[in-house]
This record gives structure tokens, sequence and C-alpha cells, in this order.
């Protein structure tokens, strides 16, 4: 049986043979699955949900590659106001923040239209107009590759971060099987906190409109800015911002904001830069080629989209070229946010 090539589970569409497929739709196939893995001897596999933010080798990978596609939300009451909305890992995000708002639960409507599936978002602790995964997450259920069994993980026990997790710094010990979250039975949507979305919406920060109106203004502003993956479009082989908002000093944070770089304290009080603006500053525009079949989209030049006959050997090497261009104009390092999977070998550019 011919088994599906990385770039055919992947949004990019680059990535060569994967060995051997898995994907779990049942959440009862799942000691199965484990079976699976020990037999053919691997200690642990590679995990995808949608593919939205990884970058598979050329190379392909040599093991076994876990498709999350279970799917479900159960809930629980906690209290007269708060909701417990167990998500399972292959449930599409985008559609978890949709339910909620036809429920008029808040806390997680600013993540509309993120894509992706529920158990991919706690590993980079997935975020958008000032809201993000750790601010609602009450736990997860992960299998544990490296002892071996089935555990719960509070959200303290997850290291959230800005675009960073315990997940995403040892990517071969865990498989996030269930996401927990704690919702607002509430008719006003969580506080608005980042001026792009208040001023879709009309409103002054603090405000708290309905969920579902903020929900909808997500979704408009995201489109407006080439923040959706739209199937059909030009930009579809693309895996969102290539690079994180890059962390910087004051005193670079005074020098660059004073020629105009928005910059933003995150949620872990760190200044960072604006990563597209610091692209633009070296010459970076919307549709400009940046290396054969890599491209910046129509829209932003944060997002690069692959064309024709890219590779991901092609993409990875435009991503360090960019972030060597920033490097010596700025003195800021960029870091890339989506992840390399599958083998890569040591003259490669490797994330
Ligand atoms: C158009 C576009 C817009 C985007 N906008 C945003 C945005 O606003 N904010 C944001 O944060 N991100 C954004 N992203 C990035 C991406 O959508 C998110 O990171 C999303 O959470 C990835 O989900 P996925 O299922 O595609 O994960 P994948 O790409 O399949 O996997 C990503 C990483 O998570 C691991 N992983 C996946 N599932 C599991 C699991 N069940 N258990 C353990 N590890 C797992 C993988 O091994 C890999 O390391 C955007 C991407 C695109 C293409």
């Amino acid at each position: 049986m011919a088994y599906p090539t990385l770039a055919s589970l992947t949004t990019l569409r680059l990535g060569g043979p994967a060995d051997h497929v898995l994907p779990i739709s049942d959440p009862a196939a799942w000691p199965e699955a484990v079976r699976t893995v020990g037999l053919r001897g691997e200690a642990a596999p590679v995990v995808l949900g949608h593919g939205s933010n990884v970058i598979a080798a050329d190379a392909g990978h040599p093991g076994t590659v876990v498709v999350m596609n279970t799917r479900g939300i159960t809930t629980t009451r906690v209290d007269d106001s708060t909701v417990a909305a167990t998500v399972q890992a292959g449930h599409p995000l985008a559609d978890v923040v949709q339910w909620a708002a036809a429920e008029h639960l808040a806390g997680i409507e600013c993540l509309a239209g993120i894509p992706g599936t529920t158990g991919a978002a706690p590993v980079q602790n997935a975020g958008a107009y000032g809201q993000q995964i750790s601010d609602t997450l009450d736990r997860v259920t992960v299998w544990d590759w490296e002892m071996g069994r089935l555990r719960t993980l509070p959200t303290e026990a997850c290291r959230l971060r800005y675009r960073d997790s315990r997940f995403k710094a040892d990517p071969g010990r865990w498989t996030i099987l269930t996401a927990t979250f704690h919702l607002t039975r509430s008719q006003p949507a969580a506080s608005i906190v980042y001026q792009p979305l208040a001023d879709e919406l009309g409103v002054s920060i603090g405000s708290r409109p309905p969920v579902p109106e903020v929900t909808a203004a997500v979704l408009a502003n995201r489109q407006r800015r080439g923040l959706l993956l739209d199937r059909h479009g030009p930009d579809v082989r693309q895996v969102g911002s290539v690079f994180l908002n890059p962390p910087v000093t004051a005193a670079q944070a005074a020098r660059w904001s004073a020629v105009g770089c928005p910059v933003h304290t995150d949620s872990d009080g760190q200044l960072r830069a604006s990563a597209g603006w610091l692209l633009e500053h070296i010459g970076c525009r919307p549709g400009h080629d940046v290396a054969d079949g890599v491209r910046c989209s129509d829209n932003r030049v944060l997002t690069l989209t692959a064309h024709g006959d890219a590779t991901a050997t092609g993409f990875s090497e435009a991503l360090t070229q960019l972030g060597e261009r920033v490097r010596s104009a700025t003195s800021v390092v960029l870091r890339p946010e989506p992840v390399a999977i599958g083998t890569w070998s040591a003259d490669q550019p490797r994330l």
C-alpha cells in the first residue's frame, strides 16, 4: 500500500514520503495506535493535525505519522457561570469557536478563523487579537511517549508562553488527545484588548460586545488582512506568519519604534517588534518573489507562499536568508514560527 506524502498532509504541500501514516478518527483507537508504533520499534511518532504550521522535509519521515482526526465536544457545568468544554484533539479549532459563539460562551471568540486542530493549538499557545489558548485552557490529556502512559496536565504544567509551550520544546514526547477549556456563560465577550479589533467593531478598548459579534468581526478583519486560509485562493500554500514577532531590548524598541516599527508587550511582559514591519524594512513587499517558488502573499509580507516546484529546502533557505538580512540590517533576530518535521540533512537549513 502506498502511503501519502507529507505534502498531502500539510498546507504548504511540501514534503516527501512518510513511511507509515496512521489517521486516528476514533478516540477509542488510541491504545491500538500506541501498540502499532511500539511494534514498529519507534519511540514516538510525528503527530499532525491539519499541517498548517509545519515545514515537512523533502526527504520525508522514515517512521509513523499520526494524524489526529478525532472530533467531538462534551461539556460539564463548573459553576453557575463557567462551562468546561472538553474537545477532541482533531476537532478544528475554528469550529469550536463557532460552536462557543452559538452557545454564547465567552473566552475564545478572538481565535475565530485560526486554521488547524484543537490539539495543536496548545503546542504554540495559538493566539490572535489579544486572546490566546492559555487564557481559557484548563487542562489537556496527553499520551506521554517517554513514560508510556496517559496523563492529565493542568495548564500550569503546559508551560504556555508567547507562541510556545513544553510540547513545542519537546516535540517527540507528547501527543495531546483532548483539551479542556473553561468558558464563561455570558452575553458579552471577554474585554476587547486589541486596537484593530476595537476599530473593526467600532468600540473602545475594554468594551464587551456580544460574543457572536466579536467572532464575526474577527473573521471579517482576518479576511481583509489575508489571515484566513482560502482553499481556492492563490495563497493557499502557506503556514500563516513565518516568523514570530521578535523579542527586543528596551533600547531596540525605542530605536525601531521611533522610525515606525510597531512594538508591543506580549502577555509574558516581553517587548516584541513587528516581524512584518522588519521584513518591509529590508524591502519585502506583498506579492514579491523571495526565492524560486516562494513569494510573499499578495496580502502581507509575513506570510510566505509556495508555488509550482517549490521545495521544503528552498522554503527554509528563504526563511534563513530573510532572517539573516533582517539581523544584519537591524541586529534583531527573527525566529521561524512553523515547526520543521521529518528528516533534514546537516547541510540543509534547519529551522
Ligand atoms: C492562514 C493561517 C493563519 C494562521 N493564523 C494563526 C494565528 O492567528 N495565530 C496562531 O497562533 N497561529 C496561526 N496559524 C498557525 C496554525 O494555524 C496554528 O499553529 C494551528 O494551531 C496549527 O494547527 P494544525 O492542526 O494545523 O497543526 P500542525 O501544523 O499539524 O502541527 C503543528 C505542531 O503541533 C504538533 N501537533 C499537532 N497536533 C498535535 C497533537 N494532537 N499533540 C501534540 N502535538 C501536536 C505538530 O507535531 C507540530 O509540531 C495560522 C496558519 C495559517 C495557515
